[in-house]
């Protein structure tokens, strides 16, 4: 089961599933706070509660899914089994940015 840790490697969780069918936090504190997404409907980011480092992203417009931020995986054969399918919110990259050219391109979340 894939796993990963936040800057100071007292948050850790690990996942299963592509994409993730099973995640869950296995040490660390944690804290959240919410905002609203463009749908308007709330966002919640969970931070590790001692480094600030956003472990997952949970939104209310997508109930079924926890976006599990990639940069907190320790293990290099999960990254390289874990090629987007999709590149988000391009209305915000800068001009100099080309993309992911085999990802499906949005301008926003979906
Ligand atoms: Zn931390």
């Amino acid at each position: 089961m894939p796993k990963g840790s936040c800057l100071c490697g007292e948050y850790q969780h690990e996942y299963e599933g592509e994409p993730v069918a099973t995640y869950k936090k296995t040490s660390g504190k944690v804290f959240n706070w919410t905002r609203k997404g463009d749908s308007g409907k709330n966002v919640t980011y969970n931070n590790c509660g001692t480094c600030g480092t956003i472990m997952t992203v949970s939104a209310e417009a997508m109930p079924d899914m926890v976006i599990f931020k990639a940069g907190t995986l320790d293990d290099q054969d999960a990254i390289e089994s874990s090629k987007p399918g999709a590149q988000i919110y391009n209305k915000n990259k800068p001009s100099w940015c080309d993309g992911l050219a085999y990802a499906a391109q949005k301008d926003g979340a979906s």
